[in-house]
This record gives C-alpha cells, structure tokens and sequence, in this order.
C-alpha cells in the first residue's frame, strides 16, 4: 500500500504514454513521483497493432504499453490504479484524491488523463456496447469475421477502422455526416479505397439503433441502397472525443474551444506547478498519437523538475484529515 503520508515531488494523473514517459522521465530526474489512473495502458493499449511509433516495425499497442509501464517500475515509480477524483491547490502544494479516497500531497502534478469517446447519443447506444455496438475497430474488428458492420465517423479513427475492418467483415459501410473525409491519414485512405467490400456514404447520419436484446439493423435519415434502414452485425462508433478537462477545470487550469489544456513548449499550464501532457492537451493539434503523447510527458516531467529544483522547499507537508493507509 502506498503511504501517503510522504510528500512527492510529482503526482502524475494517467496511466498512458504521457504518464508513464513522465513517470520515467521523472524517475530519472530522481524525483520522488507516483503515477495515480484507472485504466492501465490508456487508448495506446486499445489500440490494435501499432506500426508508427520508432522502433517498432509494429507492435500491438497493449504490448508497448506494458513496455512503458515496465520502464517506469524498473525506476520503482509507484502506480496506483485508482483514478484521480480531485486535485486542490494551496500554496504551492497539490492534494490529490482518488476516486478511493487516498490522498498524495505533491509541489508539482502532471495531468495525462487523455480523452473520452463522444457518443451519437442514441438510445440503446451504451446498453447494447458489447452487444453490437463498439467504440473500437482495432479492439473488435476479428469479432466480425463474414458479417455486415457500419462506421460512423469521417475522421483518420473511422477510416483506419473501416480499412481493418474489411479485412474481417463481408461488407462495411462507412457513414459519415459531412461530404468528405476530414484528414484522414493518406496510408489510411488509400487502403479504405482499396477495399472493394467497403461502401463510402456522405452526408448521411444515423439516427435509430434497431433491435432487441442487441443491435440488429441502425437508420439512416437518407436512404442507402434504397433503404434507410440497414441490417449489421455491427456498429463502430469513431467520431471523436472529449478531453477529460474536469480536473483542469477543478484547478482553474485555461482550456481552449475544443476544451483542450492550453500548454506552452514547456508543457507548463496557466497554474504555477500543474503541467499537462498528451491527449488532454492542444500541444499536437490534429497530431495526437503516442509519440507526441510520450514526448509531452518527457518534456513536462522536465519542466516539473526545473520547478521544483527553482523552489525546493515550496509545498511542505500540509496535516490530511483522513486518509486510507
Ligand atoms: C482505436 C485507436 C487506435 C489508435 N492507433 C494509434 C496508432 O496506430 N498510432 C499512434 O501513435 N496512436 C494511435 N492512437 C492514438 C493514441 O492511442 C493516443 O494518442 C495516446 O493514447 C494518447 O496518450 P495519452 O497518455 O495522452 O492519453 P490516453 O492514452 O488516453 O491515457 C489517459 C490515461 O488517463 C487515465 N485517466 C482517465 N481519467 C483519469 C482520472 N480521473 N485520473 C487518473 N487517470 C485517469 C485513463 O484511464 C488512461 O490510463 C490510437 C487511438 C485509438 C483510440
């Protein structure tokens, strides 16, 4: 059990690319840290075979995640698998709560919690997850071998999903709302183009899942093939996500328009001691993989060590209530 009674140098919220390459990164720096998250491996993990980050010719990402967990604990950096429920600010110390109600007392935090899938916000949608409807080609693609299975979504997410999924499925629709697609990556592209069981339908939205105890058939608000109805097997809801900005909010960190946390070169927030790294960020624009993950996490490990090497003594233990070890 991790004692919190120890103040740390660094608290890092995420267990993804961004926080374990802090974790390792600070473990290096011989900082005294601790990795709190709830989901081992973030999307990197979920995310089927990976074959753009160096080093690697490809790698299913679960295995590279394992890696970078690996490097960290080689270090000795503890990881908590409870996610962060709360981070308050005093002085020049954070206190952060998880959602089991340890608490750490840090000078400096890292937020790396990535982001959350958006939703279509149709009925059924989360009851019949798992039951038909996915928010992860590259996790679900082999479950379709020889059935019929519909994308949402124009993004690089949905066309590198539909591409993989035409090696399993019969035949897979790609539906998206706009006329085109919206910067899909070209490698990606030309292998959905290649596809001769994919159909690319524009302009087109899915408004009703069918079925009973799971997704039968989905609707369209246009007909295809003479039909807005559609039978599948299977539903690939990639049309995005949401930064998880709740703790950023909670700080008073500054986010942009698409709620993204505003992160200079340093990968320093508006809030003295609070850094910010990966996904959650708008560090990498469009660009938002585990190599510029991995890379935010290094540079704000780094930026967090200049800061506490500039105030060594600036957060001192603060008395805590209560706390569970
Ligand atoms: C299907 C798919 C395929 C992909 N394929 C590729 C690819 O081929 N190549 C590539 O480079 N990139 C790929 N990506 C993108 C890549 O996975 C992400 O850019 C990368 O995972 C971002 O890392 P991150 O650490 O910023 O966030 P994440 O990986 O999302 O990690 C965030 C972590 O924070 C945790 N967390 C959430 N809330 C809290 C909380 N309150 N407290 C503490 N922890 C919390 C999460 O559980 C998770 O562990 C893919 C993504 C998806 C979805």
């Amino acid at each position: 059990m991790t004692n919190t009674s120890e103040r740390y140098d660094l608290v890092i919220a995420g267990q993804g690319a961004a926080g374990f390459a802090a974790a390792l990164y600070a473990a290096r720096y011989q900082m005294k840290s601790i990795v709190v998250g709830g989901t081992f491996g973030g999307e990197t993990a979920i995310g089927g075979a990976i074959e753009n980050y160096p080093g690697y010719v490809s790698i299913d990402g679960f295995d590279l995640m394992m890696q970078f967990k690996a490097q960290a604990e080689k270090y000795g950096v503890p990881i908590v698998d409870e996610n962060v429920a709360s981070i308050t600010r005093s002085g020049h110390c954070s206190t952060v709560t998880t959602t089991e109600g340890q608490r750490f007392q840090a000078a400096t935090v890292i937020l790396a919690v990535g982001r959350e899938r958006r939703k279509l916000g149709l009925e059924h949608e989360d009851e019949w997850t798992g039951r038909g409807v996915s928010f992860c080609s590259t996790c679900d693609a082999p479950l379709h071998k020889g059935n019929v299975v519909a994308v949402v979504g124009g993004g690089d997410s949905a066309v590198k999903g539909a591409g993989l999924l035409s090696k399993y499925a019969k035949k897979v629709y790609i539906i998206y709302r706009g006329a085109e697609f919206r910067r899909p990556e070209p490698a990606n592209l030309r292998a959905l183009n290649a596809a001769k069981n994919v159909e690319q339908v524009f302009n087109t939205r899915v408004v009703k899942l069918n079925g009973t105890d799971g997704l039968s058939s989905i609707v369209l608000d246009r007909p295809v093939s003479g039909s807005t109805e559609l039978k599948v097997d299977g539903l690939f809801i990639e049309i995005g996500a949401n930064p998880r900005k709740e703790l950023a909010v909670e700080l008073g960190v500054a986010l942009n328009d698409k709620d993204e946390v505003i992160v200079d070169k340093y990968m320093r927030t508006n809030v003295h001691g609070v850094f910010a790294a990966g996904d959650l960020t708008d560090a990498s624009g469009e660009l938002k993989q585990t190599i510029t993950a991995a890379s935010q996490g290094a540079l704000a490990a780094t930026s967090a060590y200049a800061d506490i090497t500039a105030h060594p003594s600036a957060c001192e233990i603060q008395p805590m209530e209560s706390s569970r070890t």
